[in-house]
């Protein structure tokens, strides 16, 4: 199905080319029409999907139908649970909506920052308002921001929102908003309060699925060296030179332990930064940029600064250490093999978190293979899968020599 089956304006058909876009993702032929038709929808995509073209090209399309000229008031109220989403999704708006005449007014708020310089900037108006919770309630307090004239509220990865305590101020944020409005809520996981959450605000929702819950990419190849600990940053140097690695996200669990890495990096001239909470948010928009432009090799990150980071066709993400939470690996795992393209996922992992990974293959649903790379073996215990063996005949499956053969360490508890 192209895009132009979709009912977007040419202006929007011209941006999608421009972005090489051929055909619309999944959830972008199922969100657009049903967006354009005015209807609530509630979606469940993981980021990869393509679902920021999803809600932001059909609002661009409605909003572009109605210009203000003057005290142009928010139309599009896009919340949003970090600085850094905030900033793509802000580029997408821009990027998606280059050819529409008159241009659309947007802008991008989020909180670490000074609010006076995006006071000023909001004080023109704008049609479409891109925002994290907390740094719009300080808005709207500040009476800088009304919203009694928002026609779509868009939730973008409202299960991250609550995740990080926002239920409070969306709550507060929908009360200033007009009753009658679409509401679009995109989603990664439906938990008990996000079904809460939806049952109030959305009124007969298009509902939209396109992978199933915590499902990780099909794509991503997903491996696990076994290391020992002390060995891991030392692999990690090797892998990298190794293979002539150029744009590499790696995944630690600490913000100390992202500096650390970042420094060893660093030391044996691989180019890196790390980017975490700790991070002014101009150091952190440094190191992605760099990142992007391939000026950075490494990008070092923990789970909270890299959620929602878009990298264009990321080879490989690596987990220096598993996350604690095994629902962040599906994260992780998701800014490799992006929108189609193949992509590899390694995890180094020591003794000590073999249950982590027990629990993360428990949740995906299948086995990751275990690898040791000569030169760092663990001493710690055999693999826990062992080296391929040549298929036996189909005749021998049930002898008591089979059944020896498939009674494999990998049933091992550890
Ligand atoms: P998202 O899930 O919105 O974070 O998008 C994931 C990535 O897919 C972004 O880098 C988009 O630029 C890219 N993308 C979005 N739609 C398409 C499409 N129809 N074809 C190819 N790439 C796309």
């Amino acid at each position: 199905m192209p895009f132009s089956s979709l009912g977007l304006s040419d202006p929007l058909l011209r941006a999608i080319a421009d972005a090489g876009y051929s055909i619309p993702s999944p959830i972008q032929a199922q969100a657009i029409p049903a967006v354009l038709e005015g209807n609530d929808v509630l979606a469940a995509a993981q980021t990869g999907t393509g679902k920021t073209a999803g809600f932001t090209l059909p609002i661009l399309h409605r909003l572009s139908q109605k210009t203000y000229s003057k005290n142009r008031p928010i139309r599009a109220l896009i919340l949003t649970p970090t600085r850094e989403l905030a900033a793509q999704i802000g580029e997408s708006v821009n990027k998606y909506g280059t050819h529409l005449h008159p241009r659309l007014r947007s802008e991008v708020v989020f909180g670490g920052v000074k609010i006076n310089p995006q006071i000023s900037r909001l004080k023109g108006g704008v049609d479409i308002l891109v925002a994290t919770p907390g740094r719009l309630l300080d808005l709207i307090n500040q009476h800088v921001v009304k919203l009694n004239y928002v026609e779509t509220l868009i939730l973008d990865e409202a299960d991250r929102m609550l995740d990080m305590g926002f239920i409070r101020d969306i709550r507060k944020i929908i009360g200033f908003l007009p009753k009658k409005r679409q509401n679009l809520l995109f989603s990664a996981t439906f938990s008990a309060d996000i079904r809460k959450l939806t049952t109030g605000l959305l009124v007969n929702p298009i509902k939209i699925e396109v992978a199933a819950r915590n499902t990780a990419a099909e794509l991503v190849d997903q491996v696990a060296y076994l290391v020992d600990k002390t060995d891991k940053s030392k692999l990690l140097c090797h892998l990298i030179k190794e293979h002539n690695w150029q744009q590499v996200l790696v995944f630690t669990t600490t913000k100390h332990g992202a500096n650390r890495l970042t420094e060893k990096l660093n030391k044996v001239n691989i180019n890196a930064a790390a980017i975490h909470g700790n991070k002014s948010q101009s150091a952190r928009t440094k190191a992605l940029a760099g990142f992007k432009a391939n000026n950075l090799r490494v990008l070092v990150a923990t789970d909270v600064a890299a959620r929602g980071i878009d990298i264009n066709l990321l080879p490989h993400v690596i987990n220096f250490e598993l996350p604690r939470v095994p629902e962040d690996y599906v994260h992780r795992i998701g800014r490799t093999g992006r929108a189609g393209e193949e992509g590899e996922a390694i995890s180094l992992v020591s003794h000590d978190e073999y249950k982590t990974l027990r629990l993360v293959e428990k949740l995906i649903g299948k086995e990751i293979k275990r690898e040791q790379i000569p030169g760092f073996e663990t001493s710690k215990i055999a693999p826990p899968i062992p080296p391929k063996q040549p298929r036996q005949p189909r005749r021998n499956k049930n002898t008591n020599q089979q059944k020896k053969a498939n009674s494999s360490p990998r049933r091992k508890k550890y």
